[in-house]
């Protein structure tokens, strides 16, 4: 590889793969990995635990606007521990949670973030205005230290439009609600395919109609279908994709 892009934005729908992917290539470059989905959720959880209406866009914004969310690489500790026995799965997940610490004004929160109340709520809470504008100041700053792959809905389209490459990541609806539901069921919560189906294309619709920076792909990002590929086999593709990007920035 010629130069590798200093910045690295993977859009894509719930569920198409994008923290594995990121992660691995996070590993493989020795890139720093933000996922920004987390900082929508770190919102919802709080409005939903002080029992904020998630209709109430003034309300739900000057939480976005208020609280401090902090996104660091996982680890166990106390704070995690407590976060565990607080949050509702009854078993231990060890999925794409775990690949960060999540805190709102020091509290950790990463396992509420994850539960079906947020994940059911996250969509109507990220098409608010003010709430995606304190979170894509916030993660241009993050991005600002360059070496990092972004993760999200809006990354090459607006938080990153000069992002030196882009990827948007999809696949079928089908592979995704099984993926979803795997997830679900390691995490001890009883779900039905169907349920997950209906699930994702609900959250796909409202993020990719959205007035405010839809789910859809920049003009130029590269486009990679994974619903036939094994996790190996996206990671190298994405490598390609890489590297015919940093062959155009060369
Ligand atoms: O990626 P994840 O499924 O965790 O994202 C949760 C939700 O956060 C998405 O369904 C979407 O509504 C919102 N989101 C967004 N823009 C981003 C990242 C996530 O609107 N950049």
């Amino acid at each position: 590889m010629t130069r590798l892009p200093r910045t690295i934005a993977i859009d894509g729908p719930a569920a198409s793969g994008k923290s594995v992917l990121a992660e691995r290539l996070a590993a493989r470059l020795g890139y720093f990995y933000f996922d920004t989905g987390l900082m929508y959720r770190a919102v919802t959880n709080e409005a939903l635990t002080r029992n904020v209406s998630i209709q109430d866009e003034n309300a739900v914004t000057q939480i976005a606007e208020t609280i401090e969310i902090n996104v660091l690489p996982a680890t166990e500790n106390a704070g995690d521990a407590a976060s565990r026995m607080a949050s509702v799965p009854s078993r231990v997940p060890d999925d794409a949670s775990r690949q960060f610490t999540v805190t709102v004004d020091g509290r950790d929160v990463s396992y509420q973030v994850r539960r079906p109340e947020v994940d059911r709520n996250v969509s109507a809470v990220s098409a608010y205005f003010g709430v995606r504008r304190a979170m894509t100041a916030q993660q241009r700053r993050i991005a600002e230290r360059g070496c990092i792959i972004m993760t999200g809905r809006d990354i090459g389209t607006v938080v990153l439009p000069d992002a030196e490459c882009k990827i948007f990541l999809t696949a079928s609806v089908e592979v995704r609600a099984r993926r979803r539901m795997a997830d679900r069921l390691a995490r001890g919560q009883s779900v039905t395919l169907e349920q997950m189906r209906d699930e994702i294309l609900k959250r796909d619709a409202i993020d990719s109609s959205r007035s405010v920076a839809p789910l859809r792909p920049a003009a130029d990002a590269i486009h990679l279908d994974n619903s036939a590929l094994t996790i190996d086999e996206t990671v190298t593709r994405a490598l390609d994709i890489l590297n015919q990007c940093a062959q155009e920035w060369a």
